[in-house]
């Protein structure tokens, strides 16, 4: 089992290879790995990151095969089938480290806003689940200054979906808060940038 600060550590040194292109695929996701990991895994972090084609969790973080247990929806929400993932994850694996994976420039954190500011009718019924999930933890930016500054309300409102997620996971149910309590699972939030490639870990950090 990896500790959560270590795991931490291996997705850091892994998002300053993606960045610098220093990563090494074959080795990571060839076939004497997948042979290897054939019988068993041992996830060492759990990602619950959006589903934008742009954020490749695998790869921005320079990991393989076997090394991330992936959760990927738009919008990175939480939602109990999802807060079961982690469950098994940390059950099964005893993977010790969560991170909720936004980015800039989201798609889903756009459409509801435009979705508080200009309601659509007929939109479905699947999709609207989303926008009431994200909707709770930007629609106060609204009333604020923010409102005229459309570059500076997405920036907000993506970190504070962020925040809100990792909020909801740590009290996402009674199995979660256990293990956070004694078992030492950590949940942590981080925003990938689009342009820059880099994972900034900004919410829940160890000390
Ligand atoms: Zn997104």
């Amino acid at each position: 089992m990896i500790p959560a600060r270590d795991a931490l550590t291996l997705l850091q040194e892994g998002n300053r290879r993606f960045v610098s292109e220093t990563s090494n695929r074959d080795a990571i996701a060839g076939r004497a790995r997948r042979l290897e990991l054939a019988s068993s895994q041992a996830p060492f972090a759990t990602i619950l990151g959006c589903s934008d084609s742009r954020v490749p969790v695998e790869i921005v973080f320079d990991q393989g095969l076997g090394d991330l247990f992936v959760i990927r929806v738009a919008g990175n929400i939480i939602a109990p089938s999802l807060i079961g993932s982690v469950e098994f994850a940390a059950e099964q694996f005893g993977t010790r480290l969560v991170v909720i994976l936004g980015h800039t420039q989201c798609g889903a954190i756009q459409g509801t806003l435009e979705q508080l500011q200009r309601p659509v009718e007929n939109q479905s019924r699947n999709l609207r689940s989303i926008v009431d999930l994200i909707r709770p933890s930007v629609e106060g930016l609204l009333a604020t200054k923010l409102a005229r500054d459309r570059p500076a309300l997405i920036h907000e409102a993506v970190r504070a979906n962020i925040r809100a997620s990792v909020k909801q996971l740590r009290h996402g149910s009674d199995v979660i808060e256990q293990l956070i309590q004694t078992a030492g699972l950590t949940v942590v939030g981080a925003e990938y940038s689009l342009e820059t490639g880099v994972v900034e870990f900004f919410d829940g950090m160890p000390e």
